[in-house]
């Protein structure tokens, strides 16, 4: 029962037939349905700023596959006049390639709407912690660009250049900055043990800042069923380095607050006018809860009735099966 989705098209009365056979009582009676128009346009009125996760939300969490009708949702807020906030845990991708992602499937968005967590932490690290200096990043071409965006110069992307050995003397031979003020870790492809020596190195230092863009996501499956296999995320990359430095970073990714304190910075927000709409409980849900906004889970991506069912705690405002249903 519980691996089946809900039907896009299925009614209001299913649809709460079907909710009532995956959550309990208690779980059911304090979330409510945005599946008929009354409910939608009370959802609509209710609210001037709509926040979107993006994987599984506005596409599949394969990144690629379109969730049909979608652009049209997202056009029928922006016809509304309702600001949109687009704000994701990937910190592969810089805002401008998120920018260019929108609008092949179909919609459009200023740049400064897009917060990704890359950006977020170039942000935070700028304006909240005030750095100055150079920030050794261990993240990608995207993370970069967000750094210079907002004027900091980062050593590390790519490849590290020294040769790696387990040898003692040659790695006391590691070439380090002696000015690093921030090291910024996010996912990077070219993780790496030499990496990991020199982040660990500069935080060692206890006037050093310590940022992750998120900590959640360790690996995934990626692949269909014939060539299945796993990826290490981001969370893996951050634990090997705070567990070798012993020493925890400032999260900037969902549920954590920082990111919200960067949006903040840049957009006046009414909490009580804003909802958040993710397809994760623990990072999307769990985020809305922790800066106090409304929040409706669709489920399109990661997290399911019964995980719903499972994490009490995480129960959202609303629960919709597919944000593309708000259209009519
Ligand atoms: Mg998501």
């Amino acid at each position: 029962m519980f691996s089946k989705s809900i039907s896009r098209h299925m009614t209001y009365k299913n649809v709460r037939r079907y909710f009532n056979s995956v959550l309990n009582n208690e779980t059911l009676a304090s979330v409510i349905s945005v599946e008929c128009k009354d409910s939608i346009d009370r959802f609509l009125d209710r609210y001037d700023t709509f926040m979107f996760d993006c994987d599984g939300v506005l596409w599949r969490n394969d990144h690629i596959t379109p969730i049909p009708g979608i652009n049209n949702a997202i056009q029928k807020l922006q016809s509304l006049n309702k600001r949109i906030l687009y704000v994701t845990n990937n910190s592969i991708v810089s805002r401008d390639s998120l920018q260019r992602k929108f609008h092949s499937h179909g919609f459009e968005s200023p740049l400064e709407n897009i917060f990704g967590n890359g950006y977020s932490a170039a942000v935070f690290i700028k304006e909240l912690l005030k750095v100055s200096g150079k920030v050794y990043l261990v993240g990608g071409a995207g993370m970069k660009w967000e750094l210079d965006q907002v004027g900091l110069e980062s050593v590390g992307m790519g490849s590290d250049s020294d040769t790696p050995s387990s040898d003692v003397n040659d790695l006391l031979k590691y070439r380090l900055h002696d000015d690093i003020e921030a090291v910024l870790v996010g996912f990077d492809e070219h993780f790496s043990f030499n990496k990991i020596c020199k982040a660990s190195t500069y935080i060692s230092n206890p006037q050093c800042h310590f940022i992750a863009t998120n900590s959640i996501e360790k690996g995934t499956f990626i692949g269909q069923a014939d060539n299945r296999r796993r990826m290490p995320l981001t969370g893996m990359m951050v634990n090997a380095i705070s567990e070798t430095a012993n020493r925890i970073p400032v999260i900037v990714g969902k549920p954590n607050t920082v990111m919200f304190e960067c949006i903040k910075k840049k957009h006046d927000i009414d909490n009580s006018r804003t909802v958040f709409i993710g397809d994760s409980l623990k990072a999307d849900m769990g985020f809305a809860k922790t800066v106090g906004i409304d929040s409706a889970l669709v489920l399109t991506g990661v997290s399911s009735l019964k995980d719903l069912r499972d994490c009490p705690d995480l129960t959202p405002t609303y629960v919709i099966n597919c944000f593309a249903d708000i259209v009519t």
